[in-house]
Parts: C-alpha cells; sequence; structure tokens
C-alpha cells in the first residue's frame, strides 16, 4: 500500500510500504483510511525533521487525525462491525502503567501514538491507505458526518482535554490567543462548556475570520492593532480563563493584563522555552496550566460531533489527493491560506 513519509527535514514522500494484511488479530480493526488532516505537528516533522528534543530517526509515516471505514474485524471485536465508518483515536495507552492504572493515560510511560518519532522505533502514523488499531480506537460516526469532519475529531479532543484543564467556564470571560485550528475548536469547545464571551486574537486575515464563523463574540487582528487588548486591562483584568493556542512568548506575556487576578490559563500551543514575567503572575495570583493530548474527550468528541453539536466544518478549507502529500504539506503550512487541509485516501 502507499503511504505518506517522511524521512528528515524537507523530504516527503508518497511510497509503497508493508501493509497491515487483510486479517485482524484479536480486539483488532483494520480500516481503510479515507480523510486525515495535516497537523502542525506533521509540519514540524516535514520542515525542521522534528521539535525539541524529539527528531526523525528513521522513515516516518506522518498523520494522527484520521477517519475511515472498517475492512474487517478480528475475534472478540463488538464495537464496531465491517463497513461501519470511523473516527480513529491516535493513542494507544498501555493500560498497565502506574499512570494508565491511575486514569493518567495522557502520561502513559509506554504510550504509542500514531505519527510520532518520541519512541524508538518510531510509532508509525496514519497517512496510509490501511491501518490496524485496537477496538478501543476506533469510534463509530453518525452518516450525517463527512470524512473530513469525522477525521476533525482528533484536534477536537485536545480542545476538549484543554477546557478540562480550565475548570469550569459556565458565565466565563475568555480569551484565546491565536486563532488556527486549535484556538477556533478551543472556541467552539469553550462555547459549549458556558463561555458566555469569548475573545480571540490572531495576527493574520483568515483564521480571524473562521474564529468570527464558530462564533467567537470579538475578533483582533494584533499585528494591525498591538494594543487591543490593552482595553481590557482597566480593573486589573477582563478575563477569567485564557487559552494560549499560538505557543508565542509575545502573546501570552502581551496578554497578562488582560487577564484578571486569579484567572487560569492554559497554554495549549507548544512554542519552545519561554521567559514570564513572574512578578505579574504571582501577583495577580494567575495560573498557568499546561495541557497535553487527551484521552476519554476522544470519545467525547466524536458523541459531540455525532448529535451536531459542535460543527467542525467550518475549519476544512482544503482537500487533496494524498499522492500530492507535497504541495498539501506546503498549502498547509500557509497560515494566509488554509486553516485544515486534509488529505483524501480514497
Ligand atoms: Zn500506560
Amino acid at each position: 500500500m502507499q503511504a505518506v513519509r517522511c524521512h528528515g527535514p524537507d523530504e516527503l514522500k508518497v511510497e509503497e510500504v508493508d501493509g497491515p494484511g487483510d486479517a485482524s488479530g484479536p480486539g483488532e480493526v483494520l480500516v481503510r483510511i479515507e480523510r486525515g488532516g495535516i497537523c502542525g505537528s506533521d509540519l514540524h516533522y516535514y520542515h525542521d525533521g522534528g521539535f525539541g528534543t524529539v527528531r526523525i530517526k528513521e522513515p516516518l509515516t506522518l498523520g494522527h487525525e484520521v477517519s475511515g471505514i472498517v475492512l474487517a474485524v478480528g475475534r472478540d471485536v463488538t464495537r464496531v462491525a465491517a463497513g461501519d465508518r470511523v473516527a480513529v483515536n491516535p493513542s494507544r495507552p498501555c493500560g498497565k502503567c502506574a499512570y494508565c492504572q491511575r486514569g493518567e493515560q495522557v502520561h502513559c510511560l509506554d504510550m504509542r501514538f500514531f505519527g510520532s518519532a518520541m519512541r524508538s522505533p518510531h510509532v508509525q502514523g496514519a497517512f496510509a491507505e490501511r491501518v490496524t488499531v485496537n477496538e478501543a480506537q476506533a469510534h463509530k460516526v453518525a452518516s450525517t458526518l463527512t470524512a473530513g469532519e469525522a477525521a476533525m475529531a482528533e484536534p477536537l479532543a485536545v480542545t476538549l482535554h484543554a477546557v478540562n484543564q480550565a475548570g469550569p467556564l459556565v458565565g466565563a470571560k475568555v480569551l484565546i490567543t491565536g486563532s488556527g485550528p486549535i484556538g477556533v475548536l478551543c472556541a467552539a469547545a469553550a462555547r459549549r462548556a458556558g463561555a458566555t464571551e469569548i475573545v480571540a486574537t490572531d495576527v493574520a486575515a483568515l483564521p480571524l475570520k473562521t474564529m468570527e464563523r464558530v462564533g467567537a463574540d470579538r475578533v483582533i487582528d494584533v499585528a494591525a492593532r498591538p494594543d487591543a487588548l490593552k482595553a481590557f486591562g482597566a480593573d486589573k483584568g477582563t478575563f477569567d480563563v485564557m487559552f494560549e493556542a499560538s505557543g508565542r512568548e509575545a502573546a501570552l506575556t502581551g496578554a497578562l493584563e488582560a487577564v484578571r487576578p486569579g484567572g487560569r490559563i492554559v497554554q495549549v500551543g507548544i512554542g519552545g522555552d519561554m521567559t514570564l514575567p513572574m512578578t505579574t503572575i504571582v501577583a495577580k495570583e494567575l495560573t498557568i496550566r499546561g495541557t497535553f493530548r487527551f484521552h476519554e474527550e476522544f470519545g467525547t468528541a466524536v458523541e459531540m460531533m455525532n448529535k451536531g453539536l459542535i460543527d467542525v466544518a467550518p475549519l476544512i478549507t482544503q482537500t487533496m489527493p494524498f499522492r500530492q502529500a507535497k504541495a498539501a504539506f506546503d498549502l498547509a503550512s500557509d497560515r494566509g491560506k488554509a486553516m485544515k487541509v486534509q488529505l483524501a485516501f480514497s
């Protein structure tokens, strides 16, 4: 079968690889991939050969935001059957380690996450014509959802986990810095969780326009109006909760005065190390929390989309054949032209 593989910086190839075969083992599900969304981490592998200390050491099939159709199921599989349309959870925690036993699967000591070079040998990804997954990774999607929408379950799960990190949002005033796909889905998820006012920033027009389409109350172009957040700094700050989804130090530090004392900041974006104004953080008694991936939120994401509670369609800006992966990755790298670019595998 064909797969989209990264061999190192700027080396992306669509090439023949060994497929998973036609049979499924006990508890396994064979899925024919339909759509795969290109994520920021896929782009980091493509452009830089990795991020932080994580480096590609061998050819890596990218991709972890995918949906498809079940081709076959192994013995003992009851949740899905051949022909079912599924969103695929790319996360496979071991279930045995101390963290898994405590229900903190995000921190699993033996995590296998699709398309990741964090461990060696690397865990191959799902930008391939077929993949085998464990039954628990396959989530049935409603007939009302397109394959592209189903493939958005993963980034939506990331933002549901971020919202869970923020604590209660009923009646909250929320600031979101960075209006890429994760920022926009944070807005949709925060609204569902009860946020009454959502203000979002970015430096590009398309992300801000998408943010408006999913219902942010106000969007601010901080490239054109760098001081616009100052107005929210009156009386020690406006926002109860901030989601920092750009990964940029300037976005975080520039927004701190707009967060009210006792406010909660959830750092969603990862962009390397930052220097923080500790005096402000201490004096305003701010809480800063990280958020990483998701666990049970994947099932919640699928359920919410199945019930029409969150519409991810406005985020999908382009769909391209997987054989044009290089062009698709280049397009996905252009924030002025693309929000979520997806590869079509069938
Ligand atoms: Zn574990």
